[in-house]
């Protein structure tokens, strides 16, 4: 048989185990006639340790051995890890059935009969020495298979943190940490049809710091950054709720979202925001209000109908929040927002406690 049948085994090694120096010799001449590289072994324990040090390609494994039976050994062999793989045939004179089967159970691939005929015992070696390399071949192919699949899902949940961060940096105002304004938009809208489903009501607040451009020109832009900062990362700590979302809605305004949240919840809310801001204690020389930063907030709630927009809503604070501005700063108004016929107005004192 040529060398040309093994492409990439260009030197296959084989072990041949057997006690008998005559069997040993013919298979020796078989082999070494096709240029293979044998290693020889004449019982079970040295067979092992040669397996070991040479880890051939095949191994020719007689039956019975001096000191344990072929399929003992053969079952050694496949409990290793570096040599399960490696094809047993198991040569013997005995040719009952039940020595084939027991030859198969111990994890031999094939089970020649004694005397050794040529032909036959280099087909056969041929044919488990491919069997093998393609078995080797798919086994790589599988691993690199396995790898990039892991790669492949790196990369999805790489860009599934990133897709999740732009996410969150498109819903983000840069300055003060909070929502922005298209943060506000898309939750209001939300908010809006959820609340119109379950019939439960909806709260704006829409707050903004009093004298503000009289503060940037009298402490200059980087304070009144450091202002917006302090009141926004304030008003974030007071909403305890996960559904309530803080958002900056232009310059020094910023709006409250309050699902589920009626009347005189939003009230509450709006008191407590008043109290803690003046608990800041930020100095604003240039408000005619007083000593510190103050804010005037308007609010508004309603339970969201199919015939009114969320903008309506909206409207109602901002104008609540204009009255708090004409009528002194510092200060709550609430509108319930509802058909003008039976809006209702509740001026809420300054400084309420806390
Ligand atoms: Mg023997």
């Amino acid at each position: 048989m040529p060398l040309a049948s093994f492409p990439n085994l260009a030197s296959p090694n084989i072990l041949v185990v057997d006690d008998n120096p005559d069997n040993l010799g013919v298979a020796l001449t078989f082999l070494s006639e096709e240029q293979f590289e044998v290693a020889v072994a004449t019982d079970g324990a040295s067979a092992l340790e040669s397996a070991r040090l040479v880890n051939p390609q095949l191994i020719l494994l007689d039956v019975m051995l001096p000191d344990m039976s072929g399929f003992k050994l053969c079952k050694t062999l496949k409990s290793s890890s570096e040599l399960s793989e490696t094809p047993v045939i198991f040569m013997t004179a005995l040719d009952e059935p039940q020595y084939k089967v027991q030859g198969f159970e111990a994890g031999g691939v094939d089970y020649l009969t004694k005397p050794l005929e040529r032909l036959e015992l280099l087909a056969r070696i041929d044919n488990h020495l491919r069997i093998h390399q393609q078995s080797q071949i798919l086994q790589i192919a599988n691993h690199d298979l396995k790898r990039a699949n892991q790669t492949l899902k790196q990369q999805n949940r790489s860009i599934t943190e990133n897709n999740h961060k732009l996410q969150q940096l498109v819903h983000i105002d840069g300055l003060t940490q909070v929502g922005n304004r298209r943060c506000f938009d898309e939750r209001l809208n939300q908010e809006w049809l959820r609340l119109r489903r379950e019939r439960r009501p909806l709260s704006l607040i829409l707050f903004d710091i009093d004298y503000f451009k009289a503060y940037n020109d009298h402490y200059g832009h980087p304070a009144g950054d450091t202002c917006l900062v302090q009141i926004a990362q304030k008003v974030k700590r007071l909403l305890k709720r996960p559904g309530d979302l803080l958002t900056r809605y232009g310059g020094e305004e910023f709006a409250i979202i309050l699902p589920n949240v009626d009347a005189a919840g939003a009230i509450y809310i709006a008191n407590l925001i008043q109290t803690e801001i003046a608990r800041l204690e930020i100095h604003h020389e240039a408000s005619s209000v007083g000593p510190y930063v103050t804010i005037s907030q308007g609010i508004s709630t309603c339970t969201p109908l199919g015939s009114i927009p969320p903008a309506q809503l909206l409207q109602s604070a901002d104008q609540a929040l204009y009255l708090a501005k004409q009528q002194g700063r510092d200060q709550s108004i609430h509108r319930n927002q509802v058909p003008p016929e039976e809006s209702s107005q509740t001026i809420i004192p300054p400084h309420p406690a806390a």
